[in-house]
């Protein structure tokens, strides 16, 4: 498929997508009630294909894969073992489908691929020095353990009557509207996160990990320190508080552990025929691994819209934030210059050990 007509290539053969970054329909003002429905229902829309392929997922991991509510009431290693391999095996499959597809067999070429390269092998930033290898390193040493012990945790408290029960049969719509706001929380729980893991110590010795994935691939979506994966399965905490049922908790937590494959996938669509694709709405997350301060919440809720921080990948919007950051970095090289007596530094793209200060080289952006 030709992705030059959904798309233009700059000289290094960086691939971006036309039109701009549109945020979901929900809070539109005045509220346009058709465009709504047909972001609800579209074959790339709210629903379909990823959220219900989760909420599929979920549902049978809920009903057919996780233990009876009379096992969970005290911990024990047996089935919190199980839980561990159950969910390693969801994340192996899931992810190593995309990583297979896309990076192994290149099933696909370079169509629609944001970065012209393909991940380094040869990196001192990742560990063994391959992006791939500390990737996987982080998802299964950190992201499934911590997956894993929230689930436990949420399943302890749920079998004990710690949690709000809310039962599906008396409260339907109840349930129903729980289950389609699971985006929705995951994506403001994660902008607030997020830009906690910005600040510039815990950016330094926690988020660096995540964002050495400059040009990520599927794997890249859970490489993040143990402290930022706490974080972000602590979304899962507010079915504490909030009357649900153990379905919700478990959407949660599983839309938090496979989401990120389908936005660190490094393209923009999926080539699935000779003339379908299916989005991965990938971008706005991508201009941010790329740029490191725009965009921290997905385009669900307008968030960075609100707080001056969207890029929508047009050339209005870089500039705006190359402005930006430019005024961030010649204060922050003033701070730095009035503390130390240094002259202003003048560095490049953030690594493991700093914030960007100029972190634009001569062509990124504007193509
Ligand atoms: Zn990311
Ligand atoms: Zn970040």
């Amino acid at each position: 498929m030709e992705d030059l007509a959904y798309g233009t290539r700059n000289k290094r053969g960086d691939w971006k997508p036309n039109g701009k970054i549109q945020f979901a329909p929900v809070l539109d003002w005045p509220f346009r009630p058709l465009r709504f429905i047909k972001w609800l229902v579209s074959a790339d829309g709210f629903f379909l294909p990823w959220n219900a392929t989760f909420a599929l997922i979920a549902f049978l991991m809920w009903c057919f894969l996780t233990p009876a509510v009379e096992s969970t009431q005290h911990f024990s290693i047996g089935w919190i073992v199980y839980l561990f391999i159950r969910n390693a095996l969801i994340v192996l499959a899931f992810y190593g489908a995309w990583h297979i597809r896309l990076y192994t067999q290149k099933s696909q070429g370079n169509a629609f691929k944001y970065d012209a390269k393909w991940p380094p092998k040869d990196n001192s930033a990742f560990l063994f020095h391959d992006q791939t290898v500390d990737n996987l390193i982080w998802t299964f040493a950190s992201a499934v353990p911590i997956w894993t012990m929230f689930e436990a945790l949420m399943l302890w408290a749920y079998s004990n009557g710690y949690t709000r029960y809310v039962s599906w049969s008396e409260h339907p719509i109840y349930c129903t509207l729980l289950i389609m706001a699971t985006p929705f929380w995951a994506d403001f729980h994660f902008y607030l996160i997020h830009r906690m893991i910005h600040w510039r110590p815990l950016y330094r010795d926690v988020h660096s990990v995540h964002h050495n994935n400059v040009n990520p691939g599927p794997f890249s979506g859970l490489a993040m320190h143990p402290v930022e994966h706490l974080l972000y399965f602590s979304s899962a905490l507010i079915y504490l508080v909030v009357p649900s049922n153990g379905l919700h908790f478990t959407t949660q937590l599983l839309l938090k552990a496979l989401g990120p494959a389908q936005t660190h996938s490094g393209f923009d669509k999926l080539v699935v025929g000779r003339d379908r694709t299916i989005d991965t709405h990938g971008y706005a997350h991508y201009l941010h691994h790329k740029y490191f301060e725009c965009n921290y919440a997905d385009a669900l809720i307008p968030l960075d819209k609100w707080f001056g921080t969207f890029h929508d990948g047009t050339p209005e919007k870089q500039l705006a934030m190359e402005a930006r950051l430019t005024a961030r970095a010649a204060k922050w090289n003033r701070t730095t210059q009035g503390r130390n007596g240094s002259a202003p530094s003048l560095g490049g793209r953030p690594t493991a050990t700093g914030l960007p200060l100029l972190p634009f080289g001569d062509d990124d952006g504007v193509d």
